[in-house]
């Protein structure tokens, strides 16, 4: 999906800013992706759908709401926590904030990307 499809996260206050994108964790096919909204719970309408049926999404909102925190935001900790464990120990020790870290979660997101496209094309290190 190009990347200018997605609506830039933030609202008007963040006009004079470059667009940025939450990167987020699929619950369902345990993958990091982009997602197009804040709230945003799984990658895709299949996956949303099959993690009603397995009862996965149930799991991660009663344990979100036990912890007085949007579900969307345990799934971002879980993305940080696997492309900048770094800056997941920063956040937890409230240093910083998910939404200072956006630009440094798409920048890792890229650059996994990119290690996928030569690790596909067999031109890996
Ligand atoms: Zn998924």
């Amino acid at each position: 999906m190009s990347r200018v499809e997605h609506p830039p996260i933030g609202g008007p206050s963040v006009t004079d800013e470059p667009n940025r994108y939450i990167i987020s964790y699929c619950p369902m096919c345990e993958t990091v992706y982009e997602a197009s909204r804040r709230d945003q719970l799984t990658c895709s309408p299949a996956c949303r759908v099959k993690a009603h049926r397995t009862g996965r999404l149930d799991e991660l909102k009663r344990v979100a709401k036990f912890l007085d925190i949007h579900p969307s935001l345990a799934l971002r900790a879980q993305a940080t926590e696997i492309l900048r464990p770094d800056l997941g120990r920063k956040i937890a020790a409230g240093e910083i904030d998910y939404d200072d870290i956006l630009s440094e979660m798409d920048a890792a997101y890229n650059a996994r990307a990119m290690q996928a496209a030569r690790m596909v094309m067999g031109d890996a290190e």
